[in-house]
């Protein structure tokens, strides 16, 4: 097994908060995950230090498509057209045209959506493929919950998590379920950890932040985390009282858990999720 390590893009000028990861396949370097496009300079920094370019690079997994893994994927394309991206199949029609996602996370984000993400390029097609079954050696499968397109990737136990084990910015001990809006599903996210905990992977390689090694006390500590916080919302916390009770939870970690994971976005994605829940519910009392 190559050697696995984090490429910290410094995201907003914060250490370890997106990290991504360079590995071999049988075609040469690959990328897990890509980070948005504004940290696209530090990415090809981070290559450099690794004596890669970023010409050099042969394929790139993507866990899902939020911005802050994969913003980037269609401006790679673009400096680097002969690269092969790979994404599921929910998630690949919003790389091609990422209008609608834009528009929608302007609405979100508001006035800092440059600052954060910069922008989204269009990834044609011809680069594209459904990342399902063997993907350059790896296991692809679907992993969703935190979002419903969200895949990840097997090999030699080694599992590419993406944000489907949570946020845990090592070595730290705080995991958090993060549950940013639209399509989290908490059901759906705990069959998901119930599948990873049946695959036992040795390590889990996380985007936010580091790698894994003790998975089965990770992941039995993120089923209690996810109940903890869908309870809290459905229980009526404000957004506020919210975040203070994540903030005590973090403790000397709070701030950067805040920045990395914001806990307003998760309350704002599990209030979201309890609204469609409890109207599918009301029409059908059986579901
Ligand atoms: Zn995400």
């Amino acid at each position: 097994m190559d050697s696995l390590f984090p490429l910290d893009l410094h995201f907003g000028g914060i250490d370890r908060a997106i990290g991504v990861y360079v590995l071999d396949c049988p075609e040469g370097p690959m990328l897990f995950d890509c980070g948005p496009e504004t940290t696209l300079p530090r990415l090809e920094e981070a290559l450099r230090e690794c004596d890669l370019e970023l010409a050099d690079i042969r394929h790139l997994l993507l866990s899902h498509i939020h911005f802050d893994h994969a913003g980037a994927a269609g401006a790679l394309v673009r400096r680097h057209p002969e690269l092969t991206v790979w994404v599921s199949e929910i998630g690949a029609p919003h790389l091609v045209d990422p209008s609608r996602l834009e528009r929608s996370a302007r609405r979100l984000y508001g006035e800092s959506f440059d600052v954060l993400w910069g922008g989204l390029t269009p990834l044609p097609e011809a680069n594209l493929r459904i990342a399902a079954g063997d993907v350059v050696g790896w296991d692809a499968f679907p992993t969703p919950g935190h979002a419903s397109h969200h895949v990840s990737y097997l090999r030699e136990g080694t599992l590419l998590a993406g944000d489907a084990c949570g946020v845990r910015i090592e070595p730290a001990r705080t995991i958090v379920p993060v549950s940013p809006p639209p399509d989290i599903d908490v059901e759906l996210w705990h069959e998901t950890i119930a599948e990873i905990e049946r695959r036992a992977p040795e390590r889990l390689a996380l985007i936010h932040f580091g790698v894994e090694t003790n998975v089965p006390d990770h992941l039995a500590r993120l089923h209690e985390e996810l109940d903890t916080w869908a309870a809290r919302v459905h229980d009526g916390m404000t957004q506020d009282e919210f975040r203070a009770a994540g903030l005590a939870d973090a403790g000397d970690d709070a701030e950067v858990y805040d920045r990395v994971a914001p806990y307003w976005q998760s309350w704002l994605g599990l209030q979201r999720y309890w609204q469609k829940r409890d109207a599918s519910r009301a029409a059908d009392p059986a579901a």
